[in-house]
């Protein structure tokens, strides 16, 4: 919430605490009052830094204080019972002070993974000087930002009161619970938890896919590394309000910027499954586009058949790795789901040109130990021991790869593109064979049956979806 005009820190000091809900230890020391002018934020917390350290001996008068600046590591909240905080990982920071009605950046940086800030070198400031200010922005320039819909990034504010009296003042502050909000709007404290939730599973989302082809790269080193391109994600309260999720080349709001969209929801549920996969799928079809320039396009839900087979890959693909991602890996309870599927006496995936289709052959080639099938991309070329999670990254990270080098917009281009690199050996094309048999598809790769189950006369035709479609929006799928 913009929040401009001035605060009186020291008078409103009881205020604050109110405001801040920080569980942190309090001291009665901070009397200095400090003018701050034009504070723009969504959120603030603070606490006072423990005593420690030297005194100011009375008989000496300091000028300057020092900051010996070890560990900040906060992590967020809303403040309810089964909340789970997220650090603000991989995140802008500035740590400043404000003195003669100015505001002195003092260091700038990221916070690592877990949101901490470590070891900055030593600084000194004006002795009179008495809190520091530490702004969070959810985001970095590399990989984009959490934002609301005016373009403007989710930037918290954290008040870091010092001890008056020390002459140095040593930062060592954790605290996982911390609240960021504003008296004047009560539900500002759990926006502020789900964007920076969102924050945090967009890193992780980032980490984990680079970390997979990274696998790849490692064992094969003629692939190419994954490279991270800059994108947005919107989300804001009373916005996109039960509309779902999606991605946009050309931004939401026609702003020729590609963008993400995640929308609020009316029943203000966002379990953690859920953020993980949405967050995970609309970056997905970021990727998806830069490196295959997958099209856009509707679909009716993910089971319904798509007479246009590159939209079953087009979303069956950020399907797989939204799960793969929001599942550690494991979609062992829906394995056999193509084979199974049963939906008023029929079975709406088998052979069938659906997003659940694609999604469900593609797990067969990243799991391992399956019941249904053998094979397992990178069996063949495993050099060493590697846990059975790693061989599933690994075979998420060269599926990644052929879908870069092959540019493939279809299932079947796909895995004919699969094939052709790393299928080579008669066991290995029994095994591939057997994948495509149980799944309904023909020996190359093709969905075989119409909608209605008949055996398809003419293979379906990948066609350029309407000039005019740049929208990739996303039933909710809880
Ligand atoms: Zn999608």
């Amino acid at each position: 919430m913009k929040k401009v005009g001035l605060l009186l820190v020291s008078l409103l000091l009881i205020g604050l605490y109110a405001n801040s809900q920080v569980e942190a230890q309090e001291e009665e020391q901070n009397k200095v009052a400090e003018v701050l002018v034009n504070e723009e934020s969504d959120g603030e917390a603070s606490a006072e830094m423990p005593e420690e350290g030297r005194q100011r001996s009375l008989t000496q008068a300091a000028d300057v204080r020092t900051i010996d600046f070890r560990k900040f590591h906060i992590e967020v909240t809303d403040g309810e019972a089964d909340s789970i905080s997220v650090p603000i990982s991989n995140s802008k920071f500035t740590i400043s002070y404000a003195h003669n009605n100015r505001d002195n950046l003092l260091y700038e940086g990221m916070t690592n993974e877990k949101g901490q800030i470590l070891n900055l070198p030593p600084k000194e400031i004006p002795f009179e000087v008495t809190a520091l200010k530490i702004r969070f922005t959810l985001g970095n320039d590399n990989r984009g930002y959490v934002q609301k819909y005016n373009k403007v990034a989710y930037r918290f504010t954290f008040n870091c009161g010092l001890n008056a009296a020390n002459t140095t003042n040593t930062i060592n502050y954790t605290h996982t619970k911390t609240k960021f909000g504003n008296t004047a709007d009560d539900e500002s404290w759990f926006y502020n938890f789900q964007a920076s939730r969102i924050n945090h599973y967009f890193d992780q989302a980032v980490q984990d896919y680079s970390q997979a082809v990274n696998l790849a790269n490692e064992l094969l080193p003629d692939t190419a590394p994954f490279e991270v391109a800059s994108i947005n994600m919107n989300f804001q309260k009373g916005e996109f309000v039960d509309k779902g999720n999606g991605f946009n080349r050309n931004g939401h709001d026609g702003s020729k910027i590609a963008d993400i969209v995640i929308g609020d929801r009316s029943n203000k549920t966002f379990s953690t499954q859920y953020l993980m996969h949405n967050v995970m799928h609309e970056w997905t079809h970021w990727n998806l586009y830069r490196y295959a320039n997958a099209p856009s396009g509707s679909y009716v839900s993910h089971y319904a058949y798509n007479v246009n087979p590159k939209i079953s890959f087009k979303e069956g693909w950020p399907l797989l790795i939204g799960d793969l991602f929001a599942l550690n890996y494991d979609m062992a309870k829906e394995d056999l789901r193509i084979q199974t599927d049963k939906y008023n006496g029929v079975n709406r995936l088998f052979g069938k040109s659906t997003n659940y289709t694609v999604k469900q052959v593609l797990y067969d080639l990243v799991d391992t130990g399956s019941n249904d099938e053998e094979f397992s991309l990178s069996q063949r070329y495993l050099d060493g021991e590697m846990s059975d999670l790693d061989i599933r990254r690994l075979n998420l990270g060269m599926l990644h790869t052929v879908m870069a080098e092959s540019k493939t917009v279809t299932l079947q281009e796909l895995l004919t593109a699969v094939e052709k690199k790393y299928v080579l050996t008669k066991s290995d094309k029994e095994k591939f064979a057997k994948l495509l048999e149980i799944n309904g598809l023909s020996r190359e790769g093709a969905f075989t049956l119409d909608n209605d189950g008949n055996p398809l006369t003419s293979p379906l035709q990948a066609v350029e979806p309407l000039a005019n479609v740049e929208e990739d929006w996303d039933e909710h799928v809880d």
